[in-house]
């Protein structure tokens, strides 16, 4: 079984030039293989692979300008020119817009080692050996297991920490726990994270004052933020050469976004945890059209905050070493339109009516609980395996 560990790390002052010089690098080669794309787009009219930008690069490009590219781990620049192209392939599969240039502030670049010589990604209890870094030092002691054999590893950069995130292959081991005999549905929204069939009901995070707080702090740096750019603009100068000053606004805001999605991917996680612990047969939820949700403006930034995308990964990530099955339930049943009592449906239900009154039976219920319940019922799902 493959299994992912994420840590952060102390590294030293010269592995940290080191690995912004990968993340510089790997980052810039990124951005040429879009940029050199759209010009052979628009000269041959064709698309250019990853594998015939690298010969490119390799034989052409680095003999000429930017020999600095070759300063760094090699493998690492071939994943970035990977990564590229499979955004380009996802986009014309139409699952994702147009590749974007990777940007410094966006901190969205990973660099890529994998196991070249036999010591390397050694585990120890406090550190980790790390191809072309060498050892660095964990602050989580002993969570990788040392005889852990990892394949590969990424190390990424986010406000201002390090982490390193190891892909490994443990052998399986499947808890033996006695399922019951019961399902579970989960009905997510807004309002409340989540209501349960069993009639747990999970707040939403986001409405807690720490977060509110978090936030209103956030939008009061990024205010900052946007003025200190302003007056660069107007004063003639180029924004790129920014003043400390900017630096440590971007760094503040960095860090707060950071927090905020720490804190609420803590909060799916022990929610995803808490639900499997109560050990049911199956857990049924709905095939959440998150995008099409999220061209509702109005929803779009509630949506976001949710994390729907991330508690359903994680859910079937957990679900899965439990034997638990998932249900994804048809987006197009009307969960919160039937009477979970009788079967009738209520076409002209309202997105503000919070009770669900039946007309047939007359049963009233909690309209998202009464959705649950349906859920839990529902009979056209398919199963995640
Ligand atoms: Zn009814």
């Amino acid at each position: 079984m493959k299994k992912v560990y994420f840590v952060e790390m102390k590294p030293k002052t010269e592995q940290i030039v080191k690995i912004h010089k990968t993340m510089g690098v790997c980052r810039y080669v990124y951005n040429l293989y879009l940029s050199k794309n759209k010009e052979v787009y628009e000269n041959e009219n064709r698309f250019m692979s990853g594998y015939e930008f690298s010969k490119w690069l390799n034989n052409v490009h680095t003999k000429q300008q930017d020999q600095w590219i070759k300063e760094v781990s090699s493998k690492a620049v071939k994943k970035s020119i990977m990564n590229a192209e499979k955004a380009f392939k996802n986009f014309f599969k139409g699952k994702s817009g147009f590749p974007q240039y990777k940007k410094k502030k966006n901190e969205d670049v990973k660099c890529y080692f994998p196991k070249n010589n036999k010591t390397d990604w050694t585990i120890e209890r406090h550190r980790i050996k790390i191809p072309t870094l060498g050892w660095i030092r964990l602050k989580e002691y002993g969570y990788i297991p040392k005889n852990a054999v990892v394949k590969s590893g990424t190390v990424s950069k986010r406000a201002g920490r390090y982490f390193v995130s190891v892909l490994c292959e443990v052998e399986e081991e499947k808890p033996a726990i006695q399922l019951h005999n019961t399902g579970l549905g989960i009905d997510l929204g807004i309002k409340e994270f989540s209501v349960c069939s069993d009639g747990r009901v999970y707040k939403n995070i986001n409405k807690t004052q720490k977060v509110r707080r978090l936030e209103k702090r956030l939008r009061r740096e990024q205010r900052s933020l946007s003025r200190k750019y302003e007056h660069l603009r107007k004063r003639g100068e180029n924004p790129a050469t920014k003043e400390a000053n900017i630096d440590k606004n971007i760094f503040r805001v960095q860090k707060l976004h950071a927090r905020l999605a720490n804190i609420r991917l803590e909060y799916v996680k022990s929610i995803v945890n808490d639900v499997v612990k109560t050990k049911p047969r199956y857990v049924a939820i709905e095939d959440l059209n998150v995008k099409g949700m999220m061209k509702n403006r109005h929803l779009s930034k509630a949506i976001a905050r949710q994390c729907f995308y991330t508690f359903k990964k994680w859910l079937i990530y957990q679900c899965k070493k439990y034997d638990i099955e998932v249900r994804i339930v048809d987006r197009y049943y009307p969960s919160s339109k039937i009477c979970s009592c009788c079967g009738q449906v209520k076409k002209d239900l309202k997105l503000s009516e919070r009770i669900y009154r039946c007309d047939g039976c007359g049963h009233t219920m909690d309209r998202d609980f009464n959705a649950a319940i349906n859920l839990l019922h529902a009979k056209d799902y398919v199963v995640l395996t």
